[in-house]
Order: structure tokens, then C-alpha cells, then sequence
């Protein structure tokens, strides 16, 4: 009866836990996860059973003993599960095994109760209610996936005039008014007075017009975000529904572009096809897929699971494996960027070295792709903009732009994205006392203002999950601000500098003629005060209001 019964409470849970990795990394996730749970049945639970069933009533040294032998299959069992739920099992690191062990009897004296439970007639109880879980773990998911489905409204016109808005040109600091904007299957046709297309259905818009915003440094496949920390609940709704809080987070605030900068590359590059071709809702997405580092660097040895690093990674360990990748990479996708890390956060063993970088990069040239590299260090940063990557993110770590670097930025004029909110978050992570983390960031705002100084082109990314998604853009603003930027000059980075760095400037980035309707209508002028971009009146994405306040 033991036995039985804690087969089916463990595999109760199962049906859920397949669901939620098929939805992340597909059949593989979802059969390596459902193993390993198995293997925590196996590991832990049955072995105890073997032991406790010659348990005689009274005789209370057989559970003492149980205890002890629970030890080792306790570790044991973790490091084999914990991959199954994202996380890495390191209990040598800081101590923590002092931490995994004081939780070793709550795991033990349950799993006693129910087998004594389950010698007797409540056992057919315990099998009944896993019996209920194990079906409600098959139903669940298919009801929260409906009920959280992010979709595109009902097509309306495929015309429309927008009168009434004063149109907002960031780059040029100024604002446009009398005009209408005519739009004609997703696209802008014209600007002109109203008297135009008076055919056309009018939509009154009293407010400021800006171009939907971009960011350009996003990880969208990530269940939990940083800042807010670890639910429950988000994590489900994410991966059962295809990550549409995340979608939604972007278009409710204004943000109409992404670029996913790394995660499981089958899943974005279907992502990016299905919000194309208008079956899932979410802002335009342009991926890396799998981003290239060394077989130890940086986030596969630091802050990726195996499973999540296989789907997502280009171990370059020679030059032949880094191609190979570089062109599996580019048959399931291809990619509309390459991204190298070339920098390990402090903690990885190794870094992609610069020879392998630079021939990855004129593999990206020869592809007609954009080149990206995450760097940390002025060597770092010098070794990529040498190599000839067209951006480098994460300057907010520099500590200090030393004139070599300077010199340069200002030969190669390369594209730069500070991600000061991700460094932000990661200094909270590392318990930074507050004032020390107000001085790193401003040094990070004194490099920033150097390196554009000496003539870098500055954008916006936010590295999501790193901070929130979506309104981590409007937050990347308010740093820019205090850096010394002018709202004028911010509202132009996350818009048409962004749009120059994706590749997109005949596209998007502007509310001009011949480019995209991606859109936002907000109430007060942005170039006054930025804060009104965090509440749009509505996001318009290719000529389609897909968001209201
Ligand atoms: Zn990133």
C-alpha cells in the first residue's frame, strides 16, 4: 500500500510539471523534468518505504535511524530534481548546506506520517485525493492557458486618419501640430492636413504622439523577474500561456519592439513567427536564439540551468564548434542578431577569448547580421569594439573610461547600452549597502557621459528579467535622466537611436511617412516630463490599437 500510494501522490504532480517545461523547452525539457521527479520517488521516497516496512508498531528506533539513512538521499535525491525546477543545486556554496539540512526533517516526517497513514484505511484516501491533483494537473494548465491567452483584437479598419495629435519629433526637439496621420495597413501613407482621405474613419486623439518605444536588451523566456522575486503564480501563468504577462507588460507600457538577447532559441524564433503572423499578441520581436560563449563562461556556468543553457547556448569551445552552432542557429531561425558574451560577471571560470569573438563577429558581418557583445571591463569593452562588434552592452559597469577606450569609441563610433537598472539590480542582489550603490551608479553615469562624449552612440536596453518587464524601460529613462540626459535626447534613444541599432531605421523609431503605425498616445508632452510615458493613453502596433488605458 506504501508504495501505491506514494506513487500516485508523487506522480501527481507531474502532469503539471511536464506541461510548464514542454511549454519552456519543448519535449526534452518536459521528459528530462518528468525523469528527474521520478527520480526524487525513486531516490528518496522508496527507499525509505523499503526500510520503514519492517516498522513495528513501538518501535521507534527504526524512525531515528530512517532519519539518518534520509541524509544522503536527501542530497542525492535534490541534486538530481532541483534542475527540474530552474535552479542549481550548489550546497558547498557560502555554507548552504547548513541551510538544505535544517530542512531535512520537514521533508522526513511527512513522508513517515503518510506511510503510517497509509497502512491503514486512510490510505485509500491519500490515493484518491493524488488521483483528483494528478487530473486537476492535466485540466489546470489547458483552463489558465485560455483564460491568459494574450491574442490580437478583431481587425477593424484597415484605414484610419488620427486627428488632433500633437506629433512629437524627439531627435529634432520639437512638436508638430494641425496634422494627420494617415494609416494604411499598418503602415503610415502620409502626414498632411485633414482635408485628406476624408473618406477615411477619423479617430480623435487629444494628446502627444510618440513612436512606440524599443528596448533593446531583453530576455523574454524568464518565468520569474528579479526585482519582484520569486511567484508562484507568474511563473505558471508564464509558461503555460507563452509568456503573455511578459507581452503584456511590454505593450501596456508603450513598448512596441523587443530584442531577445539569449534563452531557448526554438521557442523565441517560433514566438517571433506566431506575433508576425498576428497569432500571438506581443510587441515585434527580433532575436539572438543562442548566444555564443566559452564552454564555462558566462551565464552557462553562472546563472543557467543545463537544460536552459542547451536550448540557448553556442558552447565555443574551438572556432569549429563556435560556427557550428553559429549555423545551426541560423537554420532554425535565422537570427536577427548575434550576441557574444565576453565577460563573466565576476564569477564564471572562463571567458570566450577575443580571436574566437572577432571570427564570430565576421561570420555575423558575412550573414548580414548585427553583432552585440556583453563586455564589463575596459579591456573587455575595447576587445569588442576592436573586433568590430556593431554594440556592447552593459557599460554601466565601467567603472571609468580610461583614454585608450575613449579613443576608440571615438574611431569606431560603436553603439552603446549602459543596462544601468540591470546594474542597479545587481548590486540590490549583492546586498550593496545603499550608499555605496548610489556612488557605483554614479561613476556608471560618468562613464556613460564620457563615452558619448567621445562620440558613442548611446541606447537603451533594459536586460529583463533583470528588472521588470516593461515598465523596466521607463525606469532605464529615469536613469538616463539623472546621468544628465534631456528628456528630448531620452525619448530619441529609446526610439530612433534604438531603431539604428536593431537595424530597423526604414521601419520604426519615428512617426514619420512609409514607416510603421507603431504607436503611443500619451497625455502630457514627454519632451516636459517622461513620466507621462509610463501611463499611454493607447499603444497602437502596426495601425492597430492593441492597448487602453
Ligand atoms: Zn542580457
Amino acid at each position: 500500500m506504501y508504495l501505491t500510494g506514494s506513487f500516485f501522490l508523487l506522480a501527481s504532480p507531474v502532469p503539471l510539471l511536464a506541461w510548464m517545461m514542454f511549454a519552456s523547452g519543448g519535449v526534452t525539457d518536459a521528459v528530462d523534468s518528468t525523469l528527474r521527479w521520478m527520480g526524487l520517488w525513486l531516490l528518496y521516497w522508496l527507499p525509505l518505504g523499503i526500510f520503514w516496512s519492517s516498522w513495528k508498531r513501538g518501535k521507534w528506533s527504526r524512525f531515528f535511524l530512517g532519519f539518518v539513512i534520509s541524509l544522503p538521499l536527501y542530497f542525492i535525491a535534490l541534486d538530481a530534481v532541483y534542475p527540474a525546477f530552474g535552479g542549481n543545486f550548489q550546497p558547498m556554496l557560502d555554507g548552504r548546506w547548513k541551510i538544505y539540512l535544517s530542512a531535512t526533517p520537514q521533508f522526513y516526517i511527512p513522508a513517515f506520517l503518510r506511510f503510517l497513514f497509509s497502512s491503514r484505511r486512510t490510505g485509500v484516501w491519500i490515493m484518491r485525493i493524488s488521483m483528483c491533483l494528478f487530473a486537476a494537473g492535466v485540466v489546470f494548465p489547458i483552463g489558465v492557458a485560455v483564460a491568459s491567452a494574450y491574442t490580437w483584437p478583431k481587425t477593424s479598419d484597415r484605414r484610419l486618419a488620427i486627428e488632433g495629435a500633437h506629433i512629437v519629433d524627439a531627435s529634432a526637439k520639437r512638436i508638430l501640430d494641425g496634422q494627420t496621420v494617415y494609416i494604411q495597413d499598418g503602415r503610415i501613407i502620409e502626414i498632411g492636413n485633414s482635408s485628406l482621405h476624408p473618406d477615411w474613419p477619423r479617430l480623435n486623439a487629444g494628446g502627444y504622439l510618440v513612436p512606440g518605444l524599443i528596448d533593446v536588451h531583453t530576455h523574454l523566456q524568464s518565468p520569474v523577474e528579479v526585482r519582484p522575486g520569486f511567484k508562484f503564480g507568474y511563473m505558471l501563468r508564464s509558461l503555460i500561456s507563452g509568456y503573455a504577462p511578459q507581452r503584456r507588460a511590454y505593450l501596456e507600457n508603450g513598448v512596441t519592439t523587443i530584442r531577445d538577447l539569449g534563452g531557448p532559441a526554438v521557442n523565441v524564433f517560433r514566438m517571433r513567427r506566431e506575433i508576425q503572423a498576428k497569432k500571438m499578441l506581443g510587441p515585434r520581436l527580433l532575436a539572438a536564439g543562442r548566444l555564443v560563449t566559452s564552454p564555462h563562461g558566462h551565464p552557462v556556468s553562472t546563472i543557467w540551468t543545463p537544460s536552459v543553457s542547451r536550448s540557448s547556448a553556442i558552447l565555443a569551445s574551438d572556432q569549429t564548434a563556435m560556427l557550428e552552432g553559429l549555423d545551426r542557429n541560423f537554420s532554425d531561425g535565422p537570427p536577427d542578431v548575434v550576441k557574444f558574451v565576453h565577460g563573466t560577471i565576476g564569477r564564471a571560470h572562463e571567458e570566450l577569448s577575443a580571436d574566437l569573438m572577432g571570427a564570430g563577429i565576421r561570420w555575423a558581418k558575412a550573414h548580414g547580421l548585427t553583432s552585440v557583445v556583453h563586455a564589463e571591463t575596459p579591456l573587455e569593452f575595447e576587445d569588442a569594439i576592436r573586433a568590430g562588434a556593431d554594440g556592447v552592452e552593459h557599460a554601466a559597469y565601467l567603472g571609468s573610461v580610461p583614454p585608450e577606450l575613449a579613443a576608440l569609441v571615438s574611431e569606431k563610433r560603436p553603439f552603446i547600452d549602459p543596462t544601468f537598472g540591470e546594474y542597479e539590480s545587481d548590486l540590490i542582489l549583492q546586498r550593496t549597502p545603499e550608499e555605496e550603490r548610489e556612488a557605483s551608479l554614479e561613476r556608471s553615469y560618468q562613464s556613460v557621459r564620457i563615452l558619448r562624449q567621445s562620440g558613442a552612440r548611446i541606447v537603451m536596453g533594459t536586460d529583463a528579467p533583470m528588472v521588470d518587464y516593461g515598465s523596466g524601460l521607463h525606469d532605464e529613462m529615469a536613469h538616463f535622466l539623472r546621468a544628465g540626459f534631456e528628456p528630448w535626447q531620452i525619448l530619441a534613444i529609446a526610439t530612433k537611436e534604438n531603431a539604428a541599432y536593431i537595424g530597423k531605421s526604414a521601419e520604426l523609431g519615428q512617426v514619420a511617412a512609409g514607416l510603421r503605425a507603431d504607436l503611443v498616445l500619451v497625455e502630457k508632452n514627454p519632451l516636459e516630463d517622461l513620466e507621462t510615458l509610463r501611463k499611454p493613453v493607447w499603444t497602437m502596433l502596426d495601425g492597430q490599437i492593441i492597448a487602453h488605458q
